[in-house]
């Protein structure tokens, strides 16, 4: 492999889902052709660079032209949502799962990761420390659905928020749970599963079981 090409089959391999065989197929592909596939590809990614952000509100992804406006994503600048209901996942495309499966029609808030004592991941390093905040911009907020993972980990984090939450007593909490496998991660589960754990939410307290 000519040295030239080496950094591209370097950086492409460390995504998700790809390693140096599929990083060099696609190197031909994209060189082999560059007016219909690399090109338009380096305008898509400059695009991209430019202009996706975090949403400043709930951490999605928010597709917004610099500007000295706070980037939101499409979900909390649409009045239409409910806003008497709330989820809180680890990750975006845990809530880009819960969008495609359809049932869901409320407010999200994206932690970023779940806490874990072993990976040495503590409040400071998710968006907890804004939860509160975020919930207090949405005053007609009636139920909080804590959507983490059912791992150790997304059970401390279920905790975590049940504590942090205690200020709000007038909204209720619920866990999805049942039909999620233990260990099960919202963006592996199809629709139907996530769909129905959130149809059989449960009420969730800090004496909920752990
Ligand atoms: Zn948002």
């Amino acid at each position: 492999m000519n040295t030239h090409f080496e950094p591209f089959i370097r950086h492409i391999a460390k995504l998700p889902g790809l390693g140096p065989r599929s990083a060099q197929r696609l190197l031909f592909h994209l060189l082999l052709n560059k007016s219909q596939n690399l090109n338009p590809l380096i305008s898509t990614l400059q695009n991209l660079h430019d202009n996706a952000h975090s949403c400043s509100r709930c951490h999605n992804l928010a597709f917004h032209p610099p500007s000295e406006h706070e980037p939101l994503c499409s979900i909390c600048l649409n009045t239409q949502r409910d806003n008497t209901l709330l989820c809180i996942v680890e990750h975006v495309p845990d809530l880009w799962a819960m969008e495609n499966a359809g049932e869901f029609h409320g407010l999200y808030y994206v932690l970023g990761g779940a806490l874990s004592t072993i990976d040495g991941i503590g409040p400071h390093d998710t968006h907890l420390g804004k939860l509160t905040h975020h919930i207090s911009l949405y005053p007609k907020l009636s139920e909080i659905i804590i959507a983490t993972s059912m791992t150790a980990n997304g059970q401390t984090t279920a905790h975590y928020i049940a504590h942090l939450l205690k200020e709000f007593p007038h909204i209720s909490l619920s866990r999805i749970a049942p039909g999620v496998p233990m260990g099960g991660e919202l963006d592996y589960l199809d629709s139907g599963t996530l769909n129905a754990a959130l149809a059989s939410r449960t009420p969730f307290s800090l004496t909920s079981v752990k």
